[in-house]
């Protein structure tokens, strides 16, 4: 069990497109129990291998009581649209409300390097899409409105001005975060 530290907004790792992965060995399978680790320790529903530092194209979920695997992952069906408000553990304390479609089916490869489909509904399937989002280089905060973002993006600077572009678990984590 490893917990790894999370990069935050700023980091340019987060803006990277991750790498298709190539074939699935023993040390991708570290990586993933470490984003389920570092996952579970923050609380969060999702999480992308970019926020561990490793522009991949690896994503995790924990949502509505299912665990989720995605390598090379991909929507291949989306229909439906849906507003919630999202949080991002790369941003913490920073919400906005995200429109997205409501139901998607993913494709991905599982821990094992086999291919499976899913279709999914809700916070799992908003969770997906966040995550693939990430692999991609986007932040959900890219889903609102210009102004809405510079609003947040600018007070965000500003209070974690000189702070480290990692960070590790606190206590105080919500259960909303990706
Ligand atoms: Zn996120």
């Amino acid at each position: 069990m490893a917990v790894r530290d999370v990069h935050v907004l700023g980091s340019p790792v987060l803006r990277q497109r991750a790498e298709e992965v190539s074939g699935v060995d023993d040390a991708l399978r570290t990586l993933i129990d470490d984003m389920f680790d570092t996952m579970a320790a923050f609380s969060g529903v999702g999480l992308a291998a970019n926020q561990v530092g490793i522009a991949r194209r690896v994503a995790v979920v924990n949502a509505e009581g299912q665990t989720i695997t995605m390598i090379n992952p991909r929507i291949v069906e989306a229909d439906g649209r849906d507003v919630k408000e999202e949080g991002c553990l790369s941003i913490p304390e920073v919400y906005g409300e995200v429109t997205r479609p409501e139901r998607v089916v993913l494709e991905a490869l599982d821990e094992d390097g086999a291919p499976y489909r899913l279709d999914a509904g809700g916070l799992v399937a908003r969770a997906i899409q966040h995550e693939i989002d990430h692999l991609d280089g986007i932040l959900f905060i890219d889903h609102l409105s210009p102004m809405k973002r510079q609003l947040l993006v600018s007070r965000w600077k500003k209070e974690h001005k000189g702070e480290a572009l990692t960070r590790t678990p606190t206590p105080e984590e919500t259960e909303e975060d990706e």
